[in-house]
């Protein structure tokens, strides 16, 4: 499966990658309480950092400087203050090469916001309905069905994931999370593994391997052979076993991280622009 999937990304995508880059912008007790994230409400017991403007135009610059990433992602929480991300925006976009697009990866919200939200120069927009959504977490899926449909409704790129995957869930919950995204049109597909944090409710399922990752993305592309909206596949976390099974997409990222214990991720498990660049270029993709 990984060979087969490999050889057809390569095909679709020309040997060519995507890589992109995540500022996580705030972070706070999350209402929505998802099992899978260290910032959910009865688990999140630091203090609450709200968007700083200043210092994330600043980490957005230095982030994007080498002109290499070709999409910012400003990842906020399920509940946001929509103003002040649209002053964000207005503010990175400023100091970010013209090519890099700005996109959102939030809450659930109306489809009113998304026209604002692209009026003020957002592209796109990661959203998902999470592997047992509405059981490990506190959010409808119909909720997250109906925002992914507002994001694809006003022309936004459509960034979705087959995610958290852990080793409780089955080859047919995987394959009915694979095929909503390629039912609805993402222009992104990926496989995201579940990282567990001290604490979690889910700690006591264990973590799936990389090469069980790899399949996914495997089943991912293989899936998505006849998505015609397809741009890209991610696997999440980066690593080399899924850029050699069909994806052809990572995500460098810096600030706030629910994957993450150290504060600002670029301490910790997120990754540079510079050994994402290396990674991709070691696994056979054009950057
Ligand atoms: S995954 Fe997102 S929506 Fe869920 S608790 Fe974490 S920040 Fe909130």
């Amino acid at each position: 499966m990984r060979l087969e999937a490999n050889a057809l990304s390569h095909r679709r995508f020309h040997d060519t990658s995507l890589l992109l880059g995540q500022i996580g912008v705030e972070r706070h007790a999350c209402p929505a309480s998802c099992k899978f994230c260290s910032f959910s409400e009865g688990v999140f017991h630091d203090s609450r950092i709200n968007v700083d403007i200043p210092t994330i135009v600043e980490m957005a610059k230095a982030f994007c400087a080498t002109g290499e990433i070709k999409a910012l992602f400003l990842m906020s929480m399920h509940d946001f203050d929509a103003p002040i991300l649209c002053k964000l925006v207005e503010k990175v976009r400023g100091v970010i090469p013209e090519k890099t697009e700005i996109v959102f990866n939030i809450g659930d919200c109306p489809d009113a916001w998304w026209k604002e939200f692209k009026a003020a120069g957002v592209s796109g927009a990661y959203h998902v309905c999470r592997l047992r959504e509405g059981i490990d977490s506190q959010l409808a899926p119909e909720d997250r069905k109906a925002t992914i449909r507002a994001i694809r409704g006003n022309g936004l790129k459509w960034y979705y994931c087959c995610e958290p995957i852990g080793p409780e869930h089955t080859n047919e919950e995987l394959a009915d999370a694979i095929l909503l995204g390629n039912e609805l049109g993402c222009f992104q597909h990926a496989a995201m593994a579940r990282v567990n944090f001290p604490g979690s409710p889910l700690a006591k399922y264990g973590e799936i391997s990389k090469r069980r990752l790899a399949q996914v993305v495997a089943a991912v592309t293989l899936a998505s052979e006849d998505n015609p909206e397809l741009g890209s596949i991610a696997v999440h976390e980066p690593d080399f076993p899924g850029l050699c099974s069909g994806a052809n997409s990572v995500y460098a990222e810096c600030g706030f991280n629910p994957r993450d214990l150290e504060t600002h991720t670029e301490n910790g498990r997120g990754n540079s622009v510079a050994k994402m660049v290396s990674m991709l270029t070691e696994a056979g993709w054009r950057p």
